[in-house]
């Protein structure tokens, strides 16, 4: 009888035992730990062709804002601070993947991330602002929403969520999703109620702000990786030290807080009392002047308002501006529902002056240019339901504004008798 061959990892030369099993390959064998250990190697490989990878030239700040123009009307200030800072973020990026391996790059010199503040009333841009740069910068990105997180512990969403998603976004290359970008929207919601209260803490609101700090600045986050994908490693460290975070938030009311601060009460004498009186009352241009101050005064704590040194402004958009959204973007609301009548052989045309009662309609619902959809949805929703099952076959679908108000033509073929016509609004 042949005595039995005591197996060993090819590796590390470990025997088998009972409950160490080996894993057979055609000329050897491979133990558990070197499985690990082989896995661990790999994924730093990985992490180094992620940052390797998207990058050869970065596109200049001017470049960057040329491709943000073609999607997002107006905001000027905002679209060239988050240039530079997309810019910035891809030098960091290719300064990274020179180092060494050793840990080090080439100059010894370790570039910070500058996270971004945006400040903006709803509807103005902010969050397509940053999902159209994301598309630029060819990075994995994520939305996030303040008001579903709470502080570890509590009901609710956990800051570290926003990771787990970041890295869902990169399909689970954690090399990448180190390089991705956090948008998170709302973050005015987690203000602390009052600057002065000093009532029970906040954990809804300042908690929240505490949490996000160390993710903000940068740490090691060890995530369960919940994905299907990788079936053997269930935990993954992710490190947020490169992800760019980008914070917005409406911020309504912080006009009064600034303006307090440049045009205070006439009791105020002394030191304090500021020469200069704005009795100006463009709000607009009140929140150009905010400053880590108002917003610490609003509710944010001083450490979250410092990890985000880029701070920029999205202003209202007006009836021009709005007219330009509804018309130019290269997926312009226009054009996207004349598209939609393009499957029914349908033209859609909208005139001048309907394009600006639409504009106007919107201004009055008070959501931005988000209330534009929903204008012109109210407007052509009789049209959508008909010009189907028409028995008379239309060929033109148009918007015009008369003095009764907004006129939808439905327009049948070889006759330019107005066949159908809804009004909508006066
Ligand atoms: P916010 O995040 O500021 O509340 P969004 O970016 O979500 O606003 O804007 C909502 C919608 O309004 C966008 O999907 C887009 O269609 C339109 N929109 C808003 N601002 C602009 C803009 N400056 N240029 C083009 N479209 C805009």
């Amino acid at each position: 009888m042949s005595e039995q061959k005591i197996l060993k990892c090819s590796f590390c030369g470990e025997e088998q035992v009972a409950d160490r099993p080996l894993i057979a390959g055609t000329n050897g064998h491979i133990c558990q730990s070197c499985v690990h250990l082989a896995s661990q190697v790999v994924n730093s490989w990985g992490k180094r062709q992620a940052v390797t990878r998207p990058i050869k030239k970065p596109p200049v700040p001017a470049v960057i804002k040329g491709t943000l123009d073609q999607y997002i009307i107006g905001q000027d200030d905002a679209k060239e601070a988050m240039s530079v800072a997309v810019y910035n973020h891809y030098k960091r990026l290719v300064a990274e993947s020179k180092t060494t391996g050793m840990g080090f790059t080439d100059n010894d010199v370790e570039v910070d991330k500058s996270n971004i503040l945006l400040i903006g009333p709803t509807g103005t841009g902010k969050t397509l602002l940053v999902s159209t740069l994301a598309h630029i910068v060819n990075v994995p990105f994520v939305i996030a929403d303040a008001t579903t997180m709470t502080q570890a512990g509590y009901v609710g969403e956990d800051v570290e969520s926003v990771l787990h998603r970041l890295l869902d976004a990169a399909e689970g290359n954690v090399g990448l999703a180190e390089w991705g970008i956090v948008y998170i929207d709302e973050i005015d919601k987690i203000a602390r109620r009052d600057e002065t209260a000093s009532g029970p803490r906040d954990v809804s609101g300042e908690g929240v702000q505490q949490a996000l700090l160390k993710l903000v600045e940068g740490t090691q986050v060890k995530l369960t990786d919940k994905s299907k994908r990788k079936e053997s490693a269930s935990e993954v460290m992710v490190d947020t030290r490169n992800i760019l975070f980008i914070v917005g938030g409406a911020f309504a009311g912080i006009e009064k807080i600034i303006k307090r601060r440049v045009n205070p009460k006439k009791t105020d004498i002394g030191f304090h009392a500021s020469p200069t009186v704005v009795t100006d009352n463009d709000e607009e241009d009140l929140v150009r002047e905010v400053t880590p101050d108002d917003l610490r005064y609003f509710g944010l704590i001083p450490e979250f308002i410092g990890r985000f040194p880029v701070m920029t402004m999205l202003c209202e958009l007006d009836k021009e501006a709005l007219v330009r959204i509804l018309t130019e973007p290269k997926n312009a609301l226009v054009r996207q529902y004349q598209k939609l009548f393009q499957y029914d052989d349908v033209e859609l045309e909208v005139t001048d002056n309907a394009l600006l009662a639409i504009a106007r309609l919107a201004i009055e619902r008070g959501t931005g240019a988000r209330g534009l959809r929903g204008v012109i949805e109210g407007i052509l929703q009789r049209s959508m339901f008909d010009i189907p099952s028409s028995d008379t076959k239309i060929t033109k679908c148009l918007i015009d504004e008369k003095e009764e108000g907004i006129i939808v033509s439905n327009l049948p073929l070889d006759e330019d008798d107005k066949e159908d016509m809804v009004t909508v609004s006066g």
